[in-house]
């Protein structure tokens, strides 16, 4: 018997319901923002993910799944969604023609991780990716289409914010932050690492007694230039205008490095430690970064399996046709009725004759909300009869030739 791999499993049962049930309305309500669909490849070259997600980042320098292949190129299976989109995007020359892209994606994720509850090796994401809009508007329309998305599947959390400043004040805050991080010692291994690589992750460090250290770390938000603080303000006050709850969490700087200004994550208190079940913000630089030309990004992206516990489901309704036929004769009649009705409808049918009882049966397992049964006295009367499971009301059909 051949098994799944570790950390990978078959999407089925409840899971399939609820994810397909997940990725049709967050697509409509991604549709309804003005995003378009966009697929990009699950293998990519390594340097891809190098360079946007970063060599400092766990991701790349530990998770990923990266083989030479038969052509001798180092290829990655993609870790996560950002990276592709900004690549396809330089490739189809939407950089140089200039204008607003937005994109919406799902599809599966691979971390070599070890695999917990809610975190697998293969596991899916639902983003979002606008390119060529540098107004602060457009990462607070992409934070209410996360908050309607939420509160249309009945998830609870919550949203923090943060803002990791831009070209002009972060290379200042970041000296200041060296020098505090030289004045400290007892920093964790990794954190060590990040000092050299990337220290603003140093901020970002799970590890308790870093945070102890980092009590008086000084903070980008109290030291953003005017253009940067002014954005964060309006996204706070339409954030504010449209009923947004969030809290400000100076620390998050997420783990990626192509971040710039706004930086959000939405937690849920229902599912464990790491409780962020969707992040995203700015990334400004990473266009230009990947060898396009200059252009604004900003987007999110959703971990499916981290939330798809909490996915209220509406009560299942009976729902189209059940089709059955009692005699052999009678089958030929079905089959022309259900590929009739099919253009419509769900049906449910079985290609043999059974009795009625069986048919009835098999129904209510369909949860149909129609049944009709087609024997030889209806063939006889060229009539028959749809009972509606529902209000168990019953309506008489002529026929003539289907
Ligand atoms: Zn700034
Ligand atoms: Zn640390």
């Amino acid at each position: 018997m051949i098994n799944p791999l570790r950390g990978m499993k078959d999407t089925v049962g409840e899971f399939s319901k609820k994810y397909i049930f997940f990725i049709e309305n967050c697509s409509r309500i991604a549709k309804n923002y003005g995003f378009s669909f966009i697929e990009t490849p699950i293998l990519e070259e390594t340097a891809l993910f190098k360079r946007s997600v970063g060599e400092s980042s766990d991701i790349v320098g530990k998770e990923m799944y990266r083989f030479i292949d038969k052509g001798k190129n180092d290829v990655c299976m993609r870790p996560e969604g950002t990276a592709g989109a900004v690549r396809a995007f330089i490739t189809q020359k939407y950089d140089r023609a200039g204008g607003v892209k937005r994109f919406f994606y799902h599809g599966s994720m691979f971390r070599y991780e070890r695999p917990q509850k809610g975190r697998l090796r293969q596991f899916h994401q639902f983003g979002v990716e606008t390119f060529g809009v540098e107004d602060v508007k457009e990462d607070a329309m992409i934070i209410l289409m996360l908050k309607e998305i939420f509160d249309f599947f009945g998830i609870a959390c919550k949203l923090q914010l943060n803002s990791l400043g831009c070209v002009t004040c972060m290379p200042t805050y970041k000296d200041n932050l060296i020098k505090f991080l030289d004045t400290i010692e007892g920093l964790c291994e990794d954190c060590i690492k990040r000092k050299a690589t990337n220290p603003i992750r140093v901020l970002d460090c799970k590890n308790k007694n870093c945070n102890k250290l980092l009590e008086n770390a000084p903070m980008l938000l109290e030291n953003l230039c005017p253009t940067c603080k002014d954005d964060f303000s309006e996204l706070k006050s339409i954030l504010d205008e449209f009923g947004v709850v969030y809290s400000i969490d100076k620390k998050l700087v997420r783990g990626l490095d192509y971040y710039n200004k706004t930086a959000f994550e939405f937690i849920s208190d229902n599912i464990g430690a790491k409780n962020a079940i969707a992040g995203g913000g700015r990334y400004d630089k990473l266009v230009e970064f990947l060898g396009g030309r200059s252009t604004a990004g900003v987007g999110f992206a959703i971990g499916i399996e981290r939330i798809i516990d909490l996915i209220v489901m509406p009560k299942n309704k009976k729902n189209g046709y059940y089709i059955g036929a009692m005699s052999d004769n009678a089958l030929k009649l079905v089959i022309k009725l259900v590929i009739k009705l099919r253009k419509s409808n769900v049906v449910h049918t079985q290609y043999i004759s059974k009795s009625i009882k069986a048919h009835m049966k098999a129904s209510d397992k369909a949860e149909a909300k129609y049944f009709i049964c087609i024997g030889e006295n209806e063939l006889k009367s060229k009539t028959y009869v749809i009972k509606n499971l529902d209000t168990k009301e019953e309506s008489v059909e002529h026929y003539h030739i289907l």
